[in-house]
């Protein structure tokens, strides 16, 4: 499960994300991963009330701005539930 963000593609540089409204920092690019969409992901905020977020639809959470209330993106509960992660060593030799 992460956050992700119709903002466009960015590139993985050090950083942080802030509201492009407030200024609230949102994000470290070190939360940032790869992800299967070609939406920036991040797996974690800076601060615990970074974003807020409600259900817009079963599955789908609207994600905004904790401070303002800016609209972020989504995050979609079901996010990479086709796959499964397999840690090297642990499953068949590749
Ligand atoms: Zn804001």
């Amino acid at each position: 499960m992460g956050f992700c963000f119709q903002i466009g593609q960015s590139p993985f540089a050090a950083g942080i994300y802030v509201c492009t409204k407030c200024g609230y920092e949102l994000f470290s690019s070190r939360a940032k991963y790869e992800h299967s969409s070609p939406w920036p992901a991040f797996t974690e905020t800076i601060h615990e009330d970074s974003v807020s977020k409600y259900e817009e639809r079963p599955g789908a959470l609207k994600v905004s701005c904790g401070k303002c209330g800016n609209g972020l993106g989504h995050e979609f509960l079901n996010d990479g539930s086709s796959l499964k992660f397999i840690p090297k060593g642990e499953g068949d030799s590749f």
